[in-house]
């Protein structure tokens, strides 16, 4: 019923920039704090007044926002740089109330509602609850609600088994790739990706634009985190390259930057902007690419590899030298090349114990190894999306 009337109001922008209708930021927590310890109320309040602009003009704004822990330890006054999961599970239950209390508040003043998520990777990792939680998003930016998105970090205990998303960069990531946005926006307090880091090296040029994430741009990225926030640029470029596969452009900048939010969203360059490389995947896709539902690896040599990167064929035993961890046929693994680096993903027809009876053989003797066989190939090309 109010689809005519949003695509009304829509009209306007979408002939000033044309580029973006659906928007996913993410909001750090050293940006929010500004580098202190506690809560940031002016610059929160910038950045939420960027957010109510964009919403009078009809865009769809789903924020991530970090800034629970910080906001708890500051509430019960408590100094500790600790960072074991028990103590942070204290600090964002505290923590998080104060954070919504404080966006209620800021959004109030402009007459928009917010809603709370708090998302679980146990629970998006399988597709019933991907799809609840995809469905509840979507209904509430239908209803003109902007979304308030933070991992449940009470609940969410596993980083070693990879439960846990651990920082908001990739959660925003997996959250841009299940609303289908159009753009990503990663805001922190480094202004872009350089170089090499700025901090340390006067000659270090910041970059633009970038086409496609490969290992020369992995390796700019380097692994420092910030103080009191989680992701450092390394967690944010592994971020970027999840979103730009999925067709979705995603820009690295710095929040305090005087109107960056409205500046990107007309498609003015801040930062850097990182073009999308993948075509539009159906939302099968975009689930499987998203690792949340990844049981297991299977690890290939260097000729799989180049023929899956070429992404013709499908994976055979024969390119296959290990499994890591346990999973089922049927399962969705990622593929990884001996580096470690993810080359695709897709549903194993094989499970980690068969894998290891007929990695390195031909085809025509997995029935040989196994005594029965499901098919020739252990990932069907038609079951697996190249990265
Ligand atoms: N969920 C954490 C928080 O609210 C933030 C994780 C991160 O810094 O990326 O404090």
């Amino acid at each position: 019923m109010d689809k005519n009337k949003r695509t009304a109001s829509k009209a306007p922008l979408a002939k000033r920039s044309g580029q973006y209708r659906r928007l996913v930021i993410k909001l750090g927590t050293n940006l929010l704090t500004g580098g202190t310890g506690s809560l940031d109320i002016p610059t929160m309040t910038g950045l939420v007044d960027q957010v109510a602009e964009l919403h009078r003009q009809g865009l769809e704004i789903v924020l991530v926002s970090s800034g629970s822990i910080a906001a708890g330890r500051d509430k019960l006054g408590i100094n500790s740089d600790r960072k074991d999961i028990p103590f942070r599970q204290v600090m964002a239950a505290v923590g998080q109330g104060r954070l919504m209390h404080n966006y209620e508040q800021l959004f109030d003043r402009h007459g928009i509602v917010v809603a709370q998520a708090l998302l679980t990777k146990r629970e998006l990792s399988h597709r019933g609850g991907y799809l609840n939680a995809r469905n509840t998003i979507l209904s509430l930016l239908s209803l003109h609600v902007v979304p308030i998105i933070n991992e449940n970090d009470v609940l969410a205990t596993d980083e070693i088994r990879e439960e846990k998303f651990g920082d908001n960069d990739n959660l925003s990531a997996m959250v841009a790739n299940l609303v289908d946005a159009d753009l990503l926006i990663l805001l922190s307090d480094v202004h872009g990706l350089y170089t090499s880091d700025p901090r340390k090296d006067p000659k270090a040029r910041l970059i633009p634009v970038v086409k496609r994430i490969d290992a020369e741009i992995e390796g700019m990225a380097g692994g420092a985190g910030t103080s009191h926030g989680t992701g450092g640029m390394a967690t944010k470029i592994e971020a970027a390259k999840l979103a730009t596969r999925s067709a979705i452009a995603v820009v690295i900048t710095e929040g305090s930057i005087p109107n960056v939010i409205t500046r990107l969203a007309e498609g003015e360059p801040v930062g850097t902007l990182f073009l999308p490389t993948g075509t539009k995947l159906e939302s099968r896709q975009r689930w499987m690419i998203s690792r949340l539902a990844s049981r297991g690896k299977i690890v290939i040599d260097d000729g799989a590899a180049a023929a899956l990167k070429k992404r013709k064929g499908s994976l055979l035993p024969a390119g296959i030298k290990d499994t890591e961890r346990e999973f089922r046929r049927g399962d969705m693994v990622d593929i990884v090349d001996q580096q470690g680096c993810r080359i695709a993903c897709g549903m194993s027809n094989y499970s980690a114990e068969e894998i290891q009876t007929i990695k390195g053989a031909q085809s025509k003797e997995i029935m040989s190894l196994l005594g029965y066989e499901y098919g020739a190939e252990v990932v069907h090309r038609n079951n697996l999306v190249v990265l």
